[in-house]
């Protein structure tokens, strides 16, 4: 399969990590956008049914190995009344600051792209597609074929949706990442605050 326009996977809990893992599996280009920076506890009772394991099986997931710890009866209380039965499937309890690092790191495994501590402020449909804004300061790479620069995005209403501005001026705009020019050092020194003519088709990338 080709790898396309990266998928883009918003939240790296339990749902969030497995899809990305599963999209990096068959092939796809993915990038996933979780807002916590580092494992962090969930509100959350961490009982897996059977059912579930098996998910996290096909995931090479051992609850063992994240110190799960075998569930065997469930018991109901009203008022003083306590009932205690046998479960009637195979059942465990596993802390979900382990699990959801276990789903993430799977994901990483079979190629997903993690980026943590960024979180998408919005999302809206636009030109047949969705548009995610990120939050500002994040680091991008704007390329195309002839190069790349380094920048940090900053998220506006001022620029419309599918383009990028960049304010730069020549000085910043006319040196590749490659070390190579752009355009000739002649026809940037013409224009040395930058000009709106010279527009290009670019991509934007996260970069580390
Ligand atoms: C009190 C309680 C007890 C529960 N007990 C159980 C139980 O015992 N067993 C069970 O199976 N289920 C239980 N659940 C349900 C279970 O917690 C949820 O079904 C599960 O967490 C949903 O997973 P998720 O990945 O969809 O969402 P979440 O686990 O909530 O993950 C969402 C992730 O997205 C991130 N995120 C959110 N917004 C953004 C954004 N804009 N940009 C980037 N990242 C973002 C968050 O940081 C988070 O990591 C319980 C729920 C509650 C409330």
């Amino acid at each position: 399969m080709t790898r396309g326009a990266p998928a883009l996977v918003i939240g790296g809990g339990i749902a969030g990590a497995a899809v990305a893992a599963h999209l990096a599996q068959a092939g796809h280009a993915v990038v996933l956008v979780e807002r916590s920076d580092g494992p962090h506890h969930k509100v959350c009772g961490e009982f897996v049914s059977g059912e579930a394991a098996l998910y996290l099986e096909d995931l090479g997931i051992e609850p063992a190995a994240l110190g799960a710890v075998r569930m065997r009866t469930v018991r109901l209380g009203a008022g003083r009344a306590v009932a205690t039965a046998p479960l009637p499937f195979p059942a465990f309890s596993v802390s979900r600051r382990r699990l959801d690092e276990a789903l993430l790191a799977a994901a990483a495994e079979r190629g997903a792209e993690i980026r943590r501590g960024r979180g998408v402020r919005s999302l809206a449909p636009c030109d047949g597609g969705w548009r995610a804004d990120l939050d500002d300061g994040d680091a991008i790479r704007i390329f195309n074929d002839r190069g790349a620069m380094d920048a940090r995005a900053q998220v506006t209403d001022r620029v419309p949706a599918g383009v990028v501005w960049m304010r730069d001026g020549w000085a910043g705009i006319n040196t590749l990442t490659n070390g190579g020019r752009a355009v000739p050092e002649a026809a940037a020194k013409a224009f040395p605050g930058g000009q709106a003519a010279y527009e290009a088709r670019v991509e934007v990338a996260f970069s580390s």
